[in-house]
Protein backbone atom coordinates (compact mmCIF):
# COMPACT_ATOMS: atom_id res chain seq x y z
CA UNK A 1 0.00 0.00 0.00
CA UNK A 2 0.79 3.64 -0.62
CA UNK A 3 2.00 5.15 2.70
CA UNK A 4 3.06 8.57 1.92
CA UNK A 5 1.77 10.79 -1.40
CA UNK A 6 3.13 14.12 -2.75
CA UNK A 7 0.36 16.51 -3.54
CA UNK A 8 1.88 18.16 -6.65
CA UNK A 9 -0.92 20.96 -6.68
CA UNK A 10 -2.49 23.91 -5.10
CA UNK A 11 -6.12 24.97 -3.85
CA UNK A 12 -9.22 23.21 -3.31
CA UNK A 13 -7.70 20.17 -5.20
CA UNK A 14 -5.30 20.12 -3.43
CA UNK A 15 -7.31 20.14 -0.21
CA UNK A 16 -9.62 17.70 -1.97
CA UNK A 17 -6.81 14.87 -2.55
CA UNK A 18 -5.39 15.58 1.01
CA UNK A 19 -8.65 14.88 2.25
CA UNK A 20 -9.21 10.83 0.39
CA UNK A 21 -5.34 10.17 1.63
CA UNK A 22 -7.11 10.93 5.41
CA UNK A 23 -9.94 8.27 4.42
CA UNK A 24 -6.98 5.81 3.57
CA UNK A 25 -4.21 6.45 6.31
CA UNK A 26 -2.23 7.97 3.89
CA UNK A 27 -0.02 10.64 5.02
CA UNK A 28 0.65 14.03 2.50
CA UNK A 29 3.45 16.08 1.57
CA UNK A 30 1.98 19.27 0.43
CA UNK A 31 4.48 20.81 -2.24
CA UNK A 32 3.75 24.83 -2.63
CA UNK A 33 5.41 28.00 -3.86
CA UNK A 34 6.30 31.10 -1.51
CA UNK A 35 3.13 32.50 -2.48
CA UNK A 36 1.13 29.98 -0.52
CA UNK A 37 3.19 29.33 2.33
CA UNK A 38 -0.07 30.50 4.29
CA UNK A 39 -2.19 28.05 2.71
CA UNK A 40 -4.57 26.00 4.92
CA UNK A 41 -3.75 22.87 3.06
CA UNK A 42 -0.07 23.31 3.33
CA UNK A 43 -0.55 23.39 7.30
CA UNK A 44 -3.15 20.77 7.19
CA UNK A 45 -0.54 18.51 5.68
CA UNK A 46 1.83 15.93 7.29
CA UNK A 47 4.66 17.54 6.02
CA UNK A 48 5.52 20.33 3.48
CA UNK A 49 8.05 21.14 1.21
CA UNK A 50 8.02 24.75 -0.69
CA UNK A 51 9.33 23.99 -4.34
CA UNK A 52 9.72 27.80 -5.63
CA UNK A 53 8.70 31.20 -5.93
CA UNK A 54 5.66 32.11 -6.58
CA UNK A 55 5.55 31.61 -10.44
CA UNK A 56 3.86 28.52 -11.38
CA UNK A 57 7.07 27.93 -14.19
CA UNK A 58 9.33 28.18 -11.42
CA UNK A 59 7.15 25.84 -8.56
CA UNK A 60 4.11 24.20 -9.54
CA UNK A 61 5.12 23.23 -13.17
CA UNK A 62 9.18 22.93 -11.85
CA UNK A 63 9.52 19.40 -12.55
CA UNK A 64 13.22 18.44 -10.90
CA UNK A 65 11.71 19.91 -7.66
CA UNK A 66 8.23 18.11 -7.01
CA UNK A 67 10.33 14.92 -7.75
CA UNK A 68 12.98 15.80 -5.58
CA UNK A 69 10.64 16.88 -2.74
CA UNK A 70 9.18 13.56 -3.15
CA UNK A 71 12.89 12.22 -2.44
CA UNK A 72 13.33 14.26 0.87
CA UNK A 73 10.21 12.85 2.14
CA UNK A 74 10.25 9.49 1.55
CA UNK A 75 7.14 9.91 -0.39
CA UNK A 76 5.79 6.66 -2.62
CA UNK A 77 3.60 8.41 -4.95
CA UNK A 78 2.69 11.74 -6.46
CA UNK A 79 -0.75 13.00 -6.96
CA UNK A 80 -0.79 15.89 -9.92
CA UNK A 81 -4.79 17.19 -9.27
CA UNK A 82 -5.55 19.26 -12.68
CA UNK A 83 -4.10 21.71 -14.46
CA UNK A 84 -0.03 22.06 -13.55
CA UNK A 85 1.16 18.82 -14.55
CA UNK A 86 -1.25 16.48 -14.31
CA UNK A 87 -1.51 15.80 -18.21
CA UNK A 88 2.02 16.35 -18.84
CA UNK A 89 3.58 12.68 -19.91
CA UNK A 90 6.93 13.65 -19.60
CA UNK A 91 6.41 14.64 -16.10
CA UNK A 92 4.31 11.25 -15.92
CA UNK A 93 7.58 9.25 -17.15
CA UNK A 94 9.94 10.92 -15.15
CA UNK A 95 8.37 10.36 -11.78
CA UNK A 96 7.91 6.55 -12.93
CA UNK A 97 11.88 6.21 -13.88
CA UNK A 98 12.43 8.43 -10.72
CA UNK A 99 10.50 5.01 -8.99
CA UNK A 100 7.74 6.97 -7.85
CA UNK A 101 3.65 5.77 -8.50
CA UNK A 102 1.88 8.57 -10.91
CA UNK A 103 -1.18 8.83 -9.52
CA UNK A 104 -2.75 8.54 -12.91
CA UNK A 105 -2.83 6.85 -16.51
CA UNK A 106 0.65 5.29 -18.08
CA UNK A 107 2.92 8.07 -19.83
CA UNK A 108 1.92 6.66 -23.02
CA UNK A 109 -1.53 7.12 -22.49
CA UNK A 110 -1.44 10.58 -21.74
CA UNK A 111 1.10 11.03 -24.70
CA UNK A 112 -2.07 9.31 -26.84
CA UNK A 113 -4.61 11.63 -25.44
CA UNK A 114 -2.86 15.05 -25.08
CA UNK A 115 -2.95 14.83 -28.87
CA UNK A 116 -6.09 15.34 -30.18
CA UNK A 117 -5.29 13.80 -33.20
CA UNK A 118 -4.48 10.55 -31.86
CA UNK A 119 -7.04 10.26 -29.37
CA UNK A 120 -9.62 11.08 -32.05
CA UNK A 121 -8.41 8.08 -34.47
CA UNK A 122 -7.77 6.04 -31.11
CA UNK A 123 -11.52 6.38 -30.10
CA UNK A 124 -12.69 5.31 -33.46
CA UNK A 125 -10.90 2.82 -33.14
CA UNK A 126 -11.98 1.70 -30.00
CA UNK A 127 -15.98 2.59 -31.34
CA UNK A 128 -16.17 6.15 -29.88
CA UNK A 129 -18.58 8.09 -32.03
CA UNK A 130 -16.54 11.42 -33.30
CA UNK A 131 -17.11 14.97 -34.38
CA UNK A 132 -16.77 14.65 -38.42
CA UNK A 133 -13.48 16.34 -39.66
CA UNK A 134 -10.37 16.15 -41.71
CA UNK A 135 -9.46 12.72 -39.60
CA UNK A 136 -5.69 13.82 -39.24
CA UNK A 137 -3.44 16.71 -39.55
CA UNK A 138 -4.18 19.61 -42.20
CA UNK A 139 -1.78 18.91 -44.84
CA UNK A 140 0.38 22.24 -45.98
CA UNK A 141 -1.28 22.29 -49.43
CA UNK A 142 -3.66 25.09 -49.66
CA UNK A 143 -6.24 23.39 -52.45
CA UNK A 144 -6.05 20.17 -50.02
CA UNK A 145 -7.20 21.96 -47.14
CA UNK A 146 -10.33 24.06 -48.87
CA UNK A 147 -11.14 20.56 -50.17
CA UNK A 148 -10.95 18.89 -46.71
CA UNK A 149 -13.16 21.93 -45.62
CA UNK A 150 -15.71 21.82 -48.45
CA UNK A 151 -16.20 18.36 -47.72
CA UNK A 152 -16.79 18.25 -44.40
CA UNK A 153 -19.09 21.62 -45.13
CA UNK A 154 -19.02 25.22 -43.49
CA UNK A 155 -18.93 26.33 -40.69
CA UNK A 156 -16.15 24.12 -39.60
CA UNK A 157 -13.56 24.88 -36.22
CA UNK A 158 -9.73 24.95 -36.96
CA UNK A 159 -8.20 22.95 -33.76
CA UNK A 160 -4.66 22.62 -32.38
CA UNK A 161 -3.88 18.95 -31.88
CA UNK A 162 -1.97 20.01 -28.37
CA UNK A 163 -4.55 22.59 -27.78
CA UNK A 164 -5.92 22.92 -24.21
CA UNK A 165 -7.99 25.59 -21.68
CA UNK A 166 -10.31 26.39 -24.56
CA UNK A 167 -7.14 27.79 -26.26
CA UNK A 168 -6.24 27.06 -29.78
CA UNK A 169 -10.16 27.02 -31.81
CA UNK A 170 -11.40 29.22 -34.33
CA UNK A 171 -14.38 29.02 -36.32
CA UNK A 172 -14.67 29.49 -39.99
CA UNK A 173 -17.86 30.17 -41.91
CA UNK A 174 -17.08 30.47 -45.21
CA UNK A 175 -14.03 29.57 -47.39
CA UNK A 176 -13.16 32.96 -47.65
CA UNK A 177 -11.97 33.25 -44.37
CA UNK A 178 -10.23 29.72 -44.24
CA UNK A 179 -6.48 29.84 -44.99
CA UNK A 180 -5.77 32.98 -43.50
CA UNK A 181 -7.23 31.25 -40.20
CA UNK A 182 -5.36 28.16 -40.39
CA UNK A 183 -2.19 30.88 -40.76
CA UNK A 184 -3.57 32.53 -37.85
CA UNK A 185 -4.62 29.58 -35.78
CA UNK A 186 -1.17 27.80 -36.74
CA UNK A 187 1.06 30.57 -35.26
CA UNK A 188 -0.97 30.61 -31.88
CA UNK A 189 -0.38 26.83 -30.97
CA UNK A 190 2.96 27.17 -32.20
CA UNK A 191 3.10 30.35 -29.75
CA UNK A 192 0.96 28.40 -26.93
CA UNK A 193 1.78 24.51 -27.05
CA UNK A 194 5.00 24.68 -28.92
CA UNK A 195 3.08 22.23 -31.73
CA UNK A 196 1.45 24.03 -35.02
CA UNK A 197 -0.80 20.79 -36.01
CA UNK A 198 -4.21 21.60 -36.47
CA UNK A 199 -6.95 19.93 -37.95
CA UNK A 200 -10.18 20.37 -39.04
CA UNK A 201 -13.63 19.59 -37.29
CA UNK A 202 -17.05 20.24 -38.41
CA UNK A 203 -18.46 23.04 -35.93
CA UNK A 204 -21.46 22.18 -34.20
CA UNK A 205 -23.97 24.99 -33.97
CA UNK A 206 -26.29 24.04 -31.30
CA UNK A 207 -24.51 21.20 -29.04
CA UNK A 208 -24.63 20.62 -25.05
CA UNK A 209 -21.28 19.65 -23.64
CA UNK A 210 -21.58 15.85 -22.19
CA UNK A 211 -19.01 13.82 -20.77
CA UNK A 212 -18.84 10.54 -19.05
CA UNK A 213 -16.40 9.88 -15.69
CA UNK A 214 -14.63 6.58 -16.29
CA UNK A 215 -12.29 4.42 -13.21
CA UNK A 216 -10.20 1.75 -14.71
CA UNK A 217 -7.82 -0.35 -12.41
CA UNK A 218 -5.04 -2.40 -13.83
CA UNK A 219 -6.45 -5.41 -13.74
CA UNK A 220 -8.70 -4.95 -16.80
CA UNK A 221 -11.76 -3.42 -15.15
CA UNK A 222 -13.20 -0.44 -16.43
CA UNK A 223 -16.61 1.48 -15.73
CA UNK A 224 -18.06 4.64 -15.95
CA UNK A 225 -19.99 6.72 -13.64
CA UNK A 226 -22.22 8.23 -16.18
CA UNK A 227 -22.13 12.08 -17.16
CA UNK A 228 -22.32 15.55 -16.28
CA UNK A 229 -23.67 18.45 -18.62
CA UNK A 230 -20.96 21.64 -18.43
CA UNK A 231 -22.83 22.96 -21.43
CA UNK A 232 -22.79 26.83 -18.93
CA UNK A 233 -19.17 27.87 -20.46
CA UNK A 234 -17.62 31.33 -20.91
CA UNK A 235 -14.95 30.91 -23.15
CA UNK A 236 -14.88 27.58 -23.69
CA UNK A 237 -14.21 27.57 -19.80
CA UNK A 238 -16.85 25.70 -17.77
CA UNK A 239 -18.71 27.62 -15.19
CA UNK A 240 -21.85 25.86 -14.09
CA UNK A 241 -22.21 21.36 -13.74
CA UNK A 242 -24.99 18.85 -13.04
CA UNK A 243 -24.69 15.50 -12.86
CA UNK A 244 -26.46 14.07 -15.30
CA UNK A 245 -27.59 15.12 -17.65
CA UNK A 246 -31.04 16.88 -17.95
CA UNK A 247 -33.50 14.97 -20.17
CA UNK A 248 -30.98 12.58 -21.26
CA UNK A 249 -32.50 9.07 -21.71
CA UNK A 250 -31.62 6.69 -19.82
CA UNK A 251 -30.68 4.05 -22.49
CA UNK A 252 -27.90 6.41 -23.96
CA UNK A 253 -26.09 6.92 -20.39
CA UNK A 254 -25.68 2.90 -20.58
CA UNK A 255 -24.95 2.68 -24.18
CA UNK A 256 -22.26 5.41 -24.29
CA UNK A 257 -21.19 4.82 -20.74
CA UNK A 258 -20.06 1.30 -21.54
CA UNK A 259 -18.30 2.24 -25.13
CA UNK A 260 -15.91 4.77 -22.78
CA UNK A 261 -15.65 1.48 -20.41
CA UNK A 262 -14.73 -0.47 -23.13
CA UNK A 263 -12.44 2.06 -24.88
CA UNK A 264 -10.77 2.20 -21.63
CA UNK A 265 -10.21 -1.67 -21.66
CA UNK A 266 -8.85 -1.29 -25.04
CA UNK A 267 -6.41 1.06 -24.36
CA UNK A 268 -5.28 -0.37 -20.84
CA UNK A 269 -6.42 2.75 -19.27
CA UNK A 270 -5.73 3.37 -15.73
CA UNK A 271 -7.09 5.88 -12.91
CA UNK A 272 -9.90 8.08 -13.39
CA UNK A 273 -10.48 9.58 -16.71
CA UNK A 274 -13.69 11.75 -18.70
CA UNK A 275 -14.64 11.43 -22.03
CA UNK A 276 -15.92 14.66 -23.42
CA UNK A 277 -18.48 14.65 -26.08
CA UNK A 278 -20.58 17.55 -27.65
CA UNK A 279 -24.43 16.26 -27.70
CA UNK A 280 -27.01 17.10 -30.62
CA UNK A 281 -30.14 16.28 -32.19
CA UNK A 282 -29.76 12.46 -29.86
CA UNK A 283 -25.97 12.25 -31.04
CA UNK A 284 -22.53 11.63 -29.24
CA UNK A 285 -19.80 13.23 -31.22
CA UNK A 286 -16.22 12.63 -28.77
CA UNK A 287 -13.85 15.79 -28.84
CA UNK A 288 -11.18 14.93 -26.49
CA UNK A 289 -10.53 12.44 -23.06
CA UNK A 290 -9.10 13.99 -19.81
CA UNK A 291 -6.59 11.66 -18.34
CA UNK A 292 -6.83 13.32 -14.71
CA UNK A 293 -9.38 13.97 -12.21
CA UNK A 294 -11.33 17.28 -12.79
CA UNK A 295 -12.60 20.10 -11.39
CA UNK A 296 -16.31 19.15 -11.98
CA UNK A 297 -15.96 15.60 -10.42
CA UNK A 298 -18.01 16.12 -7.04
CA UNK A 299 -21.29 16.55 -9.03
CA UNK A 300 -20.36 12.70 -9.82
CA UNK A 301 -19.42 11.38 -6.31
CA UNK A 302 -22.75 13.23 -5.00
CA UNK A 303 -25.17 11.32 -7.38
CA UNK A 304 -23.03 7.98 -7.34
CA UNK A 305 -22.04 7.75 -3.43
CA UNK A 306 -18.46 6.98 -5.15
CA UNK A 307 -15.39 8.94 -3.68
CA UNK A 308 -13.37 9.25 -7.08
CA UNK A 309 -10.67 10.77 -5.91
CA UNK A 310 -9.95 7.93 -3.06
CA UNK A 311 -10.43 5.72 -6.17
CA UNK A 312 -7.71 7.32 -8.03
CA UNK A 313 -5.32 6.55 -4.75
CA UNK A 314 -6.27 2.80 -4.54
CA UNK A 315 -6.14 2.14 -8.32
CA UNK A 316 -2.66 3.53 -7.74
CA UNK A 317 -1.81 1.02 -5.31
CA UNK A 318 -3.02 -1.63 -7.41
CA UNK A 319 -6.19 -2.29 -6.08
CA UNK A 320 -9.20 -3.48 -8.25
CA UNK A 321 -12.28 -1.26 -8.95
CA UNK A 322 -13.97 -0.69 -5.59
CA UNK A 323 -17.56 -0.95 -7.15
CA UNK A 324 -19.07 -3.09 -10.27
CA UNK A 325 -20.68 -1.48 -13.03
CA UNK A 326 -23.73 -2.99 -12.02
CA UNK A 327 -23.21 -1.16 -8.23
CA UNK A 328 -23.32 1.95 -9.62
CA UNK A 329 -26.63 3.49 -9.54
CA UNK A 330 -27.45 7.27 -9.97
CA UNK A 331 -29.91 8.51 -7.07
CA UNK A 332 -31.07 12.22 -7.55
CA UNK A 333 -29.54 15.45 -9.02
CA UNK A 334 -26.71 17.71 -8.03
CA UNK A 335 -25.14 21.39 -9.80
CA UNK A 336 -21.86 22.54 -8.81
CA UNK A 337 -21.40 26.67 -9.38
CA UNK A 338 -17.69 27.18 -9.61
CA UNK A 339 -16.57 30.49 -7.57
CA UNK A 340 -13.84 32.80 -8.86
CA UNK A 341 -12.33 36.17 -7.62
CA UNK A 342 -12.85 37.74 -10.35
CA UNK A 343 -15.51 40.64 -11.30
CA UNK A 344 -19.57 39.53 -12.28
CA UNK A 345 -19.02 41.92 -15.22
CA UNK A 346 -15.97 42.39 -16.79
CA UNK A 347 -14.33 38.59 -15.37
CA UNK A 348 -11.33 40.60 -15.13
CA UNK A 349 -9.75 38.43 -12.03
CA UNK A 350 -9.39 39.82 -8.37
CA UNK A 351 -7.02 38.87 -6.09
CA UNK A 352 -6.79 39.88 -2.35
CA UNK A 353 -7.16 39.76 0.83
CA UNK A 354 -10.39 38.02 1.85
CA UNK A 355 -11.43 40.88 4.96
CA UNK A 356 -15.02 38.19 5.62
CA UNK A 357 -16.06 34.83 4.73
CA UNK A 358 -18.94 33.08 6.08
CA UNK A 359 -19.24 29.71 4.23
CA UNK A 360 -23.38 28.10 3.31
CA UNK A 361 -24.24 25.26 4.61
CA UNK A 362 -27.80 23.33 4.61
CA UNK A 363 -28.76 19.45 3.75
CA UNK A 364 -27.10 18.62 0.75
CA UNK A 365 -24.32 20.91 0.72
CA UNK A 366 -20.86 20.42 -0.02
CA UNK A 367 -18.22 23.19 -0.56
CA UNK A 368 -14.97 22.15 -1.59
CA UNK A 369 -12.40 25.23 -0.93
CA UNK A 370 -9.26 26.57 0.44
CA UNK A 371 -10.03 29.97 1.47
CA UNK A 372 -10.73 31.34 5.10
CA UNK A 373 -11.21 34.73 7.00
CA UNK A 374 -8.15 36.97 6.31
CA UNK A 375 -6.81 34.47 3.45
CA UNK A 376 -4.79 36.42 0.52
CA UNK A 377 -6.06 35.36 -2.83
CA UNK A 378 -2.50 35.10 -5.02
CA UNK A 379 -2.49 36.48 -8.60
CA UNK A 380 -0.63 34.18 -9.72
CA UNK A 381 -2.71 31.44 -10.34
CA UNK A 382 -6.09 30.25 -11.85
CA UNK A 383 -9.12 32.50 -10.15
CA UNK A 384 -11.31 30.03 -8.87
CA UNK A 385 -11.47 29.80 -5.41
CA UNK A 386 -14.19 27.47 -4.37
CA UNK A 387 -16.76 24.95 -5.63
CA UNK A 388 -19.83 25.22 -4.41
CA UNK A 389 -21.91 21.84 -5.15
CA UNK A 390 -25.83 21.24 -4.16
CA UNK A 391 -27.42 17.59 -4.18
CA UNK A 392 -31.46 17.13 -3.87
CA UNK A 393 -33.57 13.89 -4.49
CA UNK A 394 -34.45 15.90 -8.11
CA UNK A 395 -32.84 19.01 -10.19
CA UNK A 396 -35.46 21.65 -8.63
CA UNK A 397 -34.30 20.45 -5.17
CA UNK A 398 -30.75 20.45 -6.10
CA UNK A 399 -31.18 24.17 -7.28
CA UNK A 400 -33.30 25.85 -4.89
CA UNK A 401 -30.62 24.41 -2.52
CA UNK A 402 -28.04 25.74 -4.51
CA UNK A 403 -30.28 29.57 -4.62
CA UNK A 404 -30.25 29.55 -0.56
CA UNK A 405 -26.18 28.23 -0.34
CA UNK A 406 -25.57 31.25 -2.52
CA UNK A 407 -27.29 33.67 -1.10
CA UNK A 408 -25.63 32.93 2.68
CA UNK A 409 -22.27 32.35 1.01
CA UNK A 410 -20.84 35.84 2.02
CA UNK A 411 -17.14 37.04 0.46
CA UNK A 412 -15.90 40.10 1.24
CA UNK A 413 -12.55 42.29 0.51
CA UNK A 414 -12.99 40.45 -2.81
CA UNK A 415 -15.06 40.28 -5.87
CA UNK A 416 -16.62 37.08 -6.92
CA UNK A 417 -19.08 35.82 -9.55
CA UNK A 418 -21.59 35.07 -7.00
CA UNK A 419 -23.89 37.26 -8.40
CA UNK A 420 -23.63 35.78 -11.67
CA UNK A 421 -24.52 32.44 -10.60
CA UNK A 422 -27.60 33.98 -8.71
CA UNK A 423 -28.53 34.90 -12.05
CA UNK A 424 -27.72 31.73 -13.74
CA UNK A 425 -30.23 29.85 -10.64
CA UNK A 426 -32.80 32.02 -11.77
CA UNK A 427 -32.81 32.11 -15.29
CA UNK A 428 -35.69 29.99 -17.08
CA UNK A 429 -33.64 28.51 -19.82
CA UNK A 430 -31.39 26.83 -17.62
CA UNK A 431 -34.11 26.17 -15.71
CA UNK A 432 -35.66 24.48 -18.27
CA UNK A 433 -32.68 22.16 -18.70
CA UNK A 434 -30.86 20.93 -21.65
CA UNK A 435 -29.29 24.52 -22.70
CA UNK A 436 -26.52 24.56 -25.54
CA UNK A 437 -23.09 25.82 -25.19
CA UNK A 438 -23.41 29.23 -26.60
CA UNK A 439 -26.22 29.89 -24.28
CA UNK A 440 -24.33 31.59 -21.53
CA UNK A 441 -22.11 33.25 -24.02
CA UNK A 442 -25.51 34.88 -25.59
CA UNK A 443 -27.26 35.41 -22.41
CA UNK A 444 -23.88 37.38 -21.53
CA UNK A 445 -24.35 39.41 -24.63
CA UNK A 446 -20.64 37.97 -25.27
CA UNK A 447 -19.81 36.57 -28.91
CA UNK A 448 -19.64 32.86 -29.22
P1 LIG B 1 -10.05 22.19 -24.70
O1 LIG B 1 -9.07 21.06 -24.67
O2 LIG B 1 -9.40 23.50 -24.99
O3 LIG B 1 -10.96 22.21 -23.50
P2 LIG B 1 -12.19 20.92 -26.26
O4 LIG B 1 -11.90 20.15 -27.50
O5 LIG B 1 -12.52 20.15 -25.04
O6 LIG B 1 -10.97 21.93 -25.99
O7 LIG B 1 -13.37 21.94 -26.53
C1 LIG B 1 -13.73 22.90 -25.58
C2 LIG B 1 -15.09 23.47 -25.89
O8 LIG B 1 -15.11 24.04 -27.22
C3 LIG B 1 -16.22 22.47 -25.89
O9 LIG B 1 -16.74 22.23 -24.61
C4 LIG B 1 -17.21 23.18 -26.79
O10 LIG B 1 -17.83 24.22 -26.07
C5 LIG B 1 -16.34 23.83 -27.86
N1 LIG B 1 -16.16 22.93 -29.04
C6 LIG B 1 -15.17 22.03 -29.23
N2 LIG B 1 -15.32 21.36 -30.40
C7 LIG B 1 -16.44 21.86 -31.00
C8 LIG B 1 -17.13 21.61 -32.25
N3 LIG B 1 -16.71 20.69 -33.12
N4 LIG B 1 -18.24 22.34 -32.51
C9 LIG B 1 -18.68 23.29 -31.64
N5 LIG B 1 -18.07 23.58 -30.47
C10 LIG B 1 -16.97 22.89 -30.13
Amino acid sequence: MIEKIVIANRGEIALRIQRACRTLGVRTVAVHSEADREAKYVRLADESVCIGPARASDSYLNVPAVISAAEVTDAQAIHPGYGFLSENADFAERVEQSGFIFIGPRAETIRLMGDKISAIKAMKKAGVPCVPGSDGPLPEDEDKILKLAADIGYPVLIKAAAGGGGKGMRVVHTWAALLSSVSLTRAEAKAAFGNDTVYLEKYLDDPRHIEFQVLADTHGNAIHLGERDCSLQRRHQKVVEECPAPGLPEKLRHRIGERCAEACRKIGYRGAGTFEFLYQNGEFYFIEMNTRVQVEHPVTEMVTGVDIVREQILIAAGERLSHRQRDIAWRGHAVECRINAEDPRSFVPSPGRITQYHPPGGPGIRVDTHIYNNYTVPPYYDSMIAKLIAYGETRAVAIARMRIALSEMYIDGIKTNILLHQEIMNDAAFLNGGVNIHYLQKKLGLQS
